[in-house]
């Protein structure tokens, strides 16, 4: 077994409770301490895709420079930008373009494909015989197009992608509507990722892995952290509302604000928030079997256990912003579309939600240890990939924690890198 160490992660939504369950199994004294409490933030609400490599070409991609003003115009309104908020956005925006290469993204794209190979595996070792294993669905998920033009339009990725060895099949219309009878006939194409897998509810399936944390020796703490003590390359106590506490190693999985708390430790990241929307319609079973993704209308769609829940657009306004929940309509009017007959009668309730994804310019997560520091990794920046990604973050960090090479190249991720 490795050393054994305390080790303190500042974050308890999905990417803070799988390293804990992971760090926790390595042998390690495990801490997590947290501002709101288990899935409290962006881990409450998703879509619930657990993806495999078909997540891996990043977004920027060569010419979105082009198509950005044609997406702020466009009256669907998948991108919104708060323009109060551009000063604050530009250096991350800047950024993006200069990743929105095609080498760049080839390469980003690679690395992402290694990182992504491990998530329903690391997903299958975490939840294994625990409670958490029944809020997972293992048939796949999908990819929608209602146009021949934009099926057209991803060939370039889905050849790459299929180069590198992902495994997908691509359904016409019919053979879309025998596997989910539900959904529109005017839908043309998808693309069918047999292996990836899905959650039924995200924020159980957190609190599920949470609570098997705790079951298993785990400690979870409500405060937030406010700031650090370092010095000689170590932080070595944190200051939280709930006092003091004495650091021997620390994960920073804070999510959207963990740029906050690396510059407590004096460290420049340049993470930002892309916003998201969802709205739920409580009580209505559409008979979708497993989720889907529409490409061209970027949203998602997943029959949870509570209800139907239309997920998606992207609005960069920065953390602290008010929601502007007109945005969960406007997931809402364009998902409902993709049902044959769509019947929202029997509704028992309508939630809506905002949530922060965590992302770095490239779209690739900060995952590594923290420049300059000897006892402090970083597990965040995993964007639209978070919960897709978490199981398999955590055990790498885990890894680098206790010492091991998790053979995986890390270059592509390491926190510092803009
Ligand atoms: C609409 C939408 C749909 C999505 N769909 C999918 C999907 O289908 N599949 C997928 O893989 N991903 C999806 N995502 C992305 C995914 O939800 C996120 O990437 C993921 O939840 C991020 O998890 P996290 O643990 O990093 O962050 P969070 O869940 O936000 O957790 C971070 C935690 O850190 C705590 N914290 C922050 N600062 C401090 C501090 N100073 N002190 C103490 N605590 C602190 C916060 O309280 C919070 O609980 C979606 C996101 C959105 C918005």
């Amino acid at each position: 077994m490795a050393d054994q160490h305390h080790v303190t992660i500042i974050g308890a939504g999905i990417v803070g409770v799988c390293a804990g369950l992971a760090l926790l199994r390595d042998g390690h004294d495990v801490t997590i301490v947290d501002r709101d409490g288990v899935a409290e933030n962006c881990s409450f609400g998703n879509a619930g895709v657990i993806c495999q490599t078909d997540g891996s070409m990043p977004l920027p991609y060569p010419g979105i420079l082009r198509d950005v003003p044609k997406m702020l115009m466009d009256r669907r309104r998948y991108l919104t930008i708060r323009w109060g908020y551009m000063p604050s956005l530009l250096p991350w925006m800047l950024a993006f373009l200069k990743s929105a290469n095609a080498e760049v993204r080839e390469s980003n794209a690679r690395a992402m494909y290694a990182l992504l190979d491990g998530t329903v595996s690391s997903y299958e070792a975490l939840t294994k015989g625990t409670p958490g294993e029944r809020l997972i669905r293992k048939n796949g998920t999908l990819v929608i197009y209602k146009t021949d033009e934009g099926y057209e339009g991803g060939a370039d990725d889905r050849a790459f992608l299929e180069n590198l060895g992902a495994n997908s099949q691509h359904l016409a219309s019919e053979e879309l509507r025998q596997m989910e009878p539900c959904l529109s006939p005017d839908l043309r194409h998808a693309t069918y990722f047999p292996e990836s897998y899905s959650t039924t509810n995200p924020y159980k399936l957190t609190c599920a892995i949470g609570d098997q944390f705790v079951a298993e020796g785990g400690k979870i703490e409500l405060a937030e952290v406010t700031g650090m003590r370092h010095g000689a390359g170590r932080v070595s106590e944190l200051e939280t509302t709930a006092g003091d506490r004495k650091v021997d190693r620390l994960l920073v999985a804070a999510g959207a604000w963990s740029h906050r708390v690396a510059a407590m430790m004096g460290l420049k990241v340049l993470l930002d928030t892309e916003r998201g929307y969802h709205t739920v319609l409580h009580g209505v079973d559409t008979g979708l079997t497993r989720p889907l993704i529409h490409a061209e209308d970027h949203y998602g769609l997943n029959q949870m256990d509570e209800g139907v829940r239309f997920a998606g657009t992207v609005e960069l306004a920065g953390v602290d912003a008010a929601p502007n929940y007109d945005r969960a309509d406007i997931v809402y009017e364009k998902g409902r579309t993709a049902f044959r007959d769509f019947d929202p009668s029997g509704a028992t309730k309508v939630t809506k939600w905002m949530g922060r994804r965590p992302t770095m310019p490239d779209y690739l997560p900060a995952l590594g240890p923290a420049s300059g520091f000897s006892n402090v990794w970083f597990d965040f920046g995993h964007q639209h990939l978070g919960l897709s990604l978490a199981a398999r973050s955590g055990m790498v960090v885990s890894d680098l924690i206790s010492g091991r090479d998790p053979g995986l190249d890390l270059h592509a991720f390491r926190p510092e890198r803009f």
